[in-house]
């Protein structure tokens, strides 16, 4: 009785196993070769986590560091998403995305973004939502621009246009003082991308004047609501709207020997699921995984995904290896591993199944 219980064990695992792969391939196949059927298309087939294990129903709500134990794949949950290969692959034309350059340059400048607070986040409830990235270095630092363009606004975010929230919840001003380029694509007709560099505390050019990529614009203050001494760099796709942001680092190319993970969570419909904890392991040699960083999925507004990628969360400057992503949605954990190259971009679409 057990020998068979035992067998039936065993062609059920194996049967999982064989959907896992075909609906992988499938995924894949849809992926390299219909491209306009985007995420929706590339929903793994079967697999889904229809049992809620114990240990995921007592992982936090919020995004701070799990267990790794709880990121292994518990017997008889097969792994739901699926790595979709590199992405430059899918992607519109490259410019303006991952082709920006960071905002601070040299050995002595921090050029990575705060991982704590990342776009889209609260910085696990601390803070408003993030419209953009915080990259902390000491008063005075160099701020460069990230990519060639125009200035098109300097100064005081209470002297002009409201660039962040509504004027009345902070009326000293937001991002203190300011700066503002334009970023006119090579395609004319295309819509501009703007990128502002807030909490400055002296600027270095004035409104009109062409930039070039890596040219010395600011420099690093604390101006309006700042902590500490630090750049918010957004990316936005009309000037003053601050509900018109991208999140910046799917337009900055990724430091040596580093690439990053373009995710998108979603329901079995392929609705983005908001304010789902993310976090992503390392997975060293042996494939133990170290708890590497965590965030949370963009909620429903005002921050938003770039068209035609659709991510609602991005995990940015990982050294190039294998890595677990693990998203504690409502009914339970979806994870994959997946590979992170040098210079790419690996998108990841972990999406719920149908109970
Ligand atoms: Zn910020």
């Amino acid at each position: 009785m057990s020998l068979s219980f035992g067998s039936w064990r065993r062609r059920r695992r194996r049967l999982l196993a064989i959907a896992a792969t075909v609906s992988s391939l499938l995924a894949a196949y849809l992926f390299l070769l219909r491209p306009d059927l985007r995420w929706q298309a590339a929903t793994p087939a079967a697999g889904g986590p229809r049992q809620v294990t114990a240990q995921a129903s007592r992982t936090p709500a919020t995004p701070t560091r799990v267990d790794p134990a709880r990121a292994t794949p518990s017997p008889g949950h097969a792994p739901v998403g699926a790595p979709l290969g590199p992405l430059p692959k899918r992607l519109p034309p490259s410019p303006p995305l991952l082709s920006m350059g960071r905002p601070f340059i040299g050995p002595d400048l921090g050029q990575k973004a705060s991982p704590n607070y990342l776009y889209g986040s609260t910085g696990g409830g601390e803070y408003i939502l993030h419209h953009g990235l915080d990259f902390s270095n000491p008063l005075g630092s160099r701020i460069a621009a990230v990519a060639d363009g125009e200035v098109v606004f300097t100064g005081e975010d209470r002297s002009g246009p409201p660039f962040g929230p509504p004027k009345g919840r902070f009326p000293e001003g937001f991002y203190g003082r300011l700066v503002v380029l334009r970023h006119q694509p090579e395609d004319a007709g295309a819509t501009p991308l703007y990128s502002l560099y807030a909490h400055v505390n002296r600027v270095l050019v004035r409104r009109r004047q062409r930039v070039r990529e890596g040219q010395g614009i600011a420099e690093v203050g604390m101006a309006g609501i700042a902590l500490g001494p630090h750049l918010h760099l957004e990316i936005r796709d009309a000037l003053q709207d601050y509900g018109r942001t991208y999140n910046p680092y799917l337009f900055l190319k990724p430091l040596p020997g580093e690439g990053l993970i373009i995710g998108r969570v979603s329901d079995p419909a392929g609705r983005a699921l908001a304010k789902v904890p993310v976090n992503l392991f390392r997975l060293a040699e042996g494939g133990a995984p170290d708890w590497w960083t965590a965030t949370t999925t963009y909620p429903a507004e005002p921050v938003r995904p770039y068209p035609g990628i659709d991510e609602n969360f991005v995990f940015a400057d990982l050294p190039a290896g294998r890595y677990r992503v693990v998203a504690q949605t409502g009914g339970g954990p979806l994870q994959t591993d997946l590979e992170v190259g040098d210079g790419e971009a690996t998108a990841l679409l972990l999406q719920r199944q149908l109970p």
